[in-house]
């Protein structure tokens, strides 16, 4: 296998009229991408662009309407205003104005992330880290708030586009190796983004090595969500850190800790080129696990034989489905989101296709206010016909794989939509929630239902 190196190169809103493989779509699409690109993130890459896309299959092509901006992506009326001004070579103020304006239109904080999942450590709130599910904890490294390309669908858009202040990410030198020292039930940590693995592997050592010292044994293993392993392979086979960066796995390893990477694969595509293979392989080979999630959405994966084969090309490849989410009700969502109804029936027909090792992927899931919510499906219970769900995770451990049900709804595309079935008023964690959310201070002290 002859892997050339390749040296990163971004494109953004301004190479949509100057990059050849776009010259046969027509000014006015262009343009209209152009204008949906000032409101939403754009960024793609050279890998993307040279070896990702099927230029002769767009605009359909998935990893198309994953990466580049969409004109449906915005309402007509939106669309048209951003296109008007364009047209009228507004100055960049009045474009950023009606931008912020769409922006806040689009729902940018969906799920209390912000609010409710910062936890408190002597009386300051860490900036950066988030507690929501005893276990775990999430940190944003400073340095890791952006991605190698922007997908398209993305729920952190609002932090790629300015809309939010980057407060929402940690120093090195930040309180959370204090904070953890005194959780001892945390077992595991996150790293998050953005994308962590944007860092160098310098910096990304200054999180990680802390945590292999004896006042961390608790903590049984780090994980780290990133897409680079799809938009950026390169990262772990030719980039001049790359060796530096699996020593750095290695010696989580040896350390006997878990170090999982979760990869972040929204189509097989991003599986199929040697280099996205060779990445795997090496970052395998460090004794890392690498388990896979993405977010179901219309256009680009909403197709069971998309994902039955996707798991299937994991499982060769020796990674493991983790999770198959539904897309959250932020940025774009009308263009991506798409009925639970048949969210479900996409689940349950991939993973009929998939042998016991491709079922690991649990879903659909959304990681909502109260918990990380599954849907298993619809049933008829006594005549009324019903979603069945429960919790994966949730604010109070003890809502867990407690089974409920929501009335049947072919529209609802979120939690939020749901009714109690049978004619209840309220779910059974819904009290204990209002509760909570009128609190400051942080989820553990919710106490069990009995
Ligand atoms: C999904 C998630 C986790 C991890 O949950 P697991 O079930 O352990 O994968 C942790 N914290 C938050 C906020 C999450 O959304
Ligand atoms: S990789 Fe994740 S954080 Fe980055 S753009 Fe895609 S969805 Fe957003």
């Amino acid at each position: 296998m002859n892997i050339q190196p390749k040296k990163i190169h971004f494109y953004s809103a301004k190479d949509i009229n100057s990059l050849p493989q776009l010259a046969n779509i027509s000014p006015e699409t262009r343009l209209a991408m152009q204008a949906v690109a000032k409101v939403l993130p754009f960024r793609a890459n050279n890998y993307i662009v040279e070896e990702l896309i099927d230029w002769g299959n767009i605009p359909d092509d998935p990893v198309f309407r994953l990466t580049f901006a969409h004109p449906e992506m915005l309402s007509p009326k939106d669309l048209n205003c951003m296109i008007q001004i364009l047209k009228e070579n507004a100055p960049e103020k009045v474009l950023q104005q009606t931008a912020n304006q769409i922006r806040l239109r689009l729902n940018p904080h969906p799920g209390g992330q912000k609010q409710h999942n910062v936890p408190y450590f002597e009386g300051k709130s860490l900036q950066g880290v988030q507690h929501k599910y005893q276990q775990t904890v999430l940190i944003f490294p400073t340095a890791g708030q952006h991605c190698h390309a922007y997908c398209t669908f993305c729920f952190r858009w609002p932090q790629f586009v300015g809309l939010e202040d980057l407060k929402f990410a940690t120093r090195e030198s930040g309180y959370f190796q204090d904070y953890l020292q005194q959780h001892r039930e945390v077992t595991d940590i996150l790293l998050t983004g953005g994308d962590p693995m944007t860092m160098k592997a310098r910096q990304l050592a200054l999180y990680i090595e802390p945590l292999l010292k004896p006042e961390f044994d608790h903590i049984q293993s780090i994980r780290i969500g990133t897409k680079s392993v799809a938009y950026w392979p390169y990262r772990y086979v030719t980039d001049h850190d790359a060796d530096q960066l699996l020593g750095l796995f290695e010696r989580v390893v040896q350390q006997g800790k878990h170090l999982a990477i979760m990869g972040h694969y929204t189509h097989w595509r991003e599986l199929d080129t040697a280099i996205a293979q060779k990445a795997i392989q090496r970052i395998r080979a460090t004794g890392a696990q690498i388990r896979t999630q993405a977010p179901v959405v219309s256009h680009i994966n909403d197709d069971p034989s998309t994902w039955a084969k996707m798991w299937q090309m994991q499982v060769s490849l020796g990674c493991i489905p983790y999770y198959m989410f539904v897309e959250r009700q932020t940025g774009a969502k009308e263009y991506f989101e798409m009925p639970l109804v048949k969210v479900c029936e996409i689940y349950r027909q991939a993973i009929q296709k998939v042998s016991g090792l491709g079922r690991t992927a649990r879903g659909p899931v959304m990681s909502a206010l109260p918990g990380k919510v599954q849907v298993h499906g619809i049933s008829e219970i006594q005549g009324e016909k019903v979603f069945v769900v429960s919790f994966l995770q949730a604010r109070n451990p003890d809502w867990c794989n407690r089974p409920f049900f929501a009335s049947f709804d072919t529209e609802a595309t979120w939690i939020g939509d749901l009714k109690p079935a049978f004619g209840e008023s309220k779910f059974f964690y819904e009290s204990q929630l209002e509760e909570f959310l009128t609190k400051k201070e942080v989820v553990r002290q919710l106490t069990p239902i009995s």
